[in-house]
């Protein structure tokens, strides 16, 4: 059986976000996702900050899919049908996906308002004919080792903080993995070391040369998303049967 330290249930804003962080620090990311985010139905994202007239939301979600990719996330697309706790972590089962089980350390599930795979774990509440995941400000849920973020924990239903919560739970998954401080910056060259400070974990001093090649290769990877409409996508309700 494969095994991984983080497999992260739900390849949408929150899940995606988590992973970026979770990688960035080194941790093995698998991200399993079953059919994309729900963000895909809005029509234009005008609320998500950075973005001085808007993204189209598809957009966004394939420049954040690049990203994570680019951090050697691994992806599958493969719905998760159980998660049960074993003796080190987790056994997360899939649908369909080859292999179709995955052993892994911790679990992080971001899956909208799906929560049939936790099966009668103790973090999962139903109320209001919906389901959630109970957790913390920090993401960790009753169950050692089983993280939730997004609209799955409650949160608020914009990206914007999906995004930002995804990131709070995974970099909680990070200092439960490895108990010291963790920031994940990029600073100039002797930012700490001028100081006479080391340089904090997962923290990286750059210099101007390394800072110059960076930012060419953004505006380069940028480029290919920015220069062209992607156009229209759905446009009703899935109840509708509107499928893209
Ligand atoms: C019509 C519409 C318009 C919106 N407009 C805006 C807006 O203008 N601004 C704004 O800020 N927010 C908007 N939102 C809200 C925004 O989309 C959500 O806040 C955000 O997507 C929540 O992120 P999430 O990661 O929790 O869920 P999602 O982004 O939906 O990610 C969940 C992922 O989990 C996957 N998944 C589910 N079950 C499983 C399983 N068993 N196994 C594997 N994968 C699974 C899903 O396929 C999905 O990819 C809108 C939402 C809708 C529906």
């Amino acid at each position: 059986m494969d095994e991984t330290d983080v497999a992260v249930v739900g390849g949408g804003v929150a899940g995606l976000t988590a992973a970026l962080f979770t990688a960035r620090a080194g941790l093995d990311t698998v991200v399993l996702d079953g059919g994309g985010s729900i963000l895909r139905r809005n029509a234009h994202l005008e609320n998500y900050p950075g973005y001085p007239a808007g993204i189209n939301p598809r957009t966004y979600l394939a420049m954040l899919d690049d990203q994570v990719r680019r951090t050697g996330v691994q992806r599958r697309e493969a719905r998760v049908h159980a998660v049960d706790p074993s003796d080190d972590g987790f056994v997360v089962a899939c649908e369909s996906d080859d292999p179709d089980q995955l052993r892994a350390t911790r679990v992080v599930a971001a899956s909208w308002a799906d929560t049939e795979y936790l099966g009668d774990l103790p973090a999962v509440e139903d109320r209001d004919s919906k389901s959630f995941v109970l957790a913390d400000d920090d993401g960790r849920t009753k169950v050692d080792g089983l993280y939730a973020a997004g609209r799955l924990a409650d949160r608020y239903h914009q990206a914007i903080v999906a995004a930002g919560d995804g990131a709070r739970t995974g970099i909680t998954v990070v200092h439960d993995a490895d108990s010291e401080f963790y920031h994940d910056w990029v600073v100039p060259e002797g930012y700490f070391t001028n100081r006479g400070r080391e340089v904090p974990m997962g923290c990286e001093e750059v210099d101007s040369e390394e800072r110059a090649q960076r930012e060419r290769a953004s505006l380069d990877a940028l480029a290919p998303y920015l220069s062209e409409a992607r156009g229209d996508g759905p446009v009703s309700h899935p109840s509708l049967a509107d499928e893209d």
